[in-house]
């Protein structure tokens, strides 16, 4: 039987961040040091992340938002142009092409893995002449990594750049048609692939937020956009020189960078990211494990390889009532996520429910349960008892 005897002594977020003593050493370190922006730590953070995730090149940036801004204007987005998203995912993906002017186009999930389904872009994408889209912005949602081989072989067919947010998924891989490992945002398939350091996501820096490519020229591009479109390189500039201080602002850029002391917290946690990682999958094949008796329960794509389990997604009849029944018990739960169609801004610009209808069935019974490195095997199990309990009075 389950234990509802147990009791937490702390309640229980679906993520909280991980913070040990090397990383409060870490950022004292950082602080103590002579530059308090953009010292050294915010190269070494970009270089191990990049190695990290497999990809070339990475860029710090001030939050997974900026990260999304960048790569926009890094790849040119105008007024008017078309570019397709997931409508399961936070606005953020979606906004940084209104940011440009662009339009937001969506297709419908798969409802068996949360991710965009890419059958369904393609239907789009032929329901129109070639270039009247100009972009694909697929996410990992909760940790589950897009087939990317497959959305580059439709970028390439149609013309498309792709920009992969991988917030949910650093660590995180699909298997290619070859039966290889391919981490989420290595620079391989996507264009620019972005990360946030958000405390609720595997690695924390506060805010904080990376761009990874192999691409040379967007990663320069990036660069200079980062910090007000201002360039140091003697290759790159218009005028000569006038000295030592001379630097050209060249294009309208923005101050996106991330602080050293920041970088400093990243590096520490970048660090224990393997660790991490498998805390979560542990956790999840635990919940799975449990969750294969309780009838009631639908657990999103479980045990799937490569899922790097940002989030621990079930799904059930009465998603309210479990939902406010488990706060109740000092668990706190979260929706994950409206869908971004159904929200006023975009309403406005002409979506409506009964647009996407599978991500809509999704959203009426999802929720996100406590999964985070530090959870306990008896939190999970209380967890776990708790929803049980509340099942069983439903009836
Ligand atoms: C967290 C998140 C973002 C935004 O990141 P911030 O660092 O909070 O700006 C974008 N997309 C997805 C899928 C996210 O989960």
């Amino acid at each position: 039987m389950p234990d509802t005897a147990f009791q937490p002594t702390r309640p229980l977020p679906y993520g909280r961040q991980n913070i040990t003593d090397a990383d409060v050493a870490a950022v004292t370190a950082a602080l103590h040091a002579d530059y308090l922006t953009q010292g050294p730590r915010v190269a070494e953070f970009e270089k191990q992340f990049a190695a990290y995730v497999g990809a070339q090149y990475a860029v710090a940036v001030s939050n997974g938002t900026a990260a999304l801004h960048l790569c926009a204007l890094a790849l040119n987005v105008q007024p008017g142009q078309r570019v397709i998203t997931t409508p399961l995912t936070f606005s953020a993906s979606a906004n940084c092409v209104r940011y440009c002017g662009g339009e937001v186009h969506f297709a419908d999930i798969d409802p068996a893995t949360g991710l965009i389904d890419l059958h369904k872009v393609r239907t789009l994408l032929e329901a129109h002449p070639k270039g009247h889209f100009t972009g694909l912005i697929p996410v990992d949602f909760a940790g589950l990594a897009v087939d990317m081989e497959a959305a580059r072989q439709l970028a390439d067919e149609f013309g498309l750049w792709i920009i992969e947010d991988s917030c949910h998924a650093p660590g995180g891989f699909f298997m290619d048609s070859q039966g290889r490992e391919q981490r989420c945002g290595n620079g391989r398939f996507a264009d620019l692939a972005i990360f946030s350091f958000h405390p609720v996501k595997h690695i924390a820096t506060g805010e904080g937020g990376m761009i990874t490519t192999n691409s040379e020229p967007l990663y320069h591009h990036l660069l200079r956009l980062r910090t007000h479109g201002i360039t140091r390189d003697p290759a790159d500039l218009v005028h000569e020189s006038d000295g030592g201080w001379y630097m050209e602002m060249q294009e309208l850029g923005y101050n996106y960078r991330l602080p050293d002391l920041n970088c400093a917290l990243g590096l520490s946690q970048l660090a224990r990211a393997d660790e991490g990682l498998s805390r979560r999958r542990q956790a999840a094949a635990r919940y799975d494990a449990a969750f294969a008796q309780v009838p009631g329960v639908t657990v999103l794509a479980p045990g799937r390889p490569g899922h790097a389990y940002h989030l621990y997604v079930i799904e059930v009849a009465d998603r309210k009532g479990l939902y406010d029944f488990l706060k109740t018990r000092q668990i706190f739960a979260q929706v994950h996520y409206i869908p971004v169609h159904r929200m006023p801004y975009y309403e406005g610009l002409g979506w409506r429910a009964g647009d996407f209808p599978l991500v809509e069935e999704y959203y009426a019974h999802c929720l996100s349960i406590p999964l985070f490195p530090t959870l306990t095997d008896e939190e999970q199990d209380y967890v776990v008892a708790c929803i049980i309990e509340f099942l069983s009075v439903e009836g």
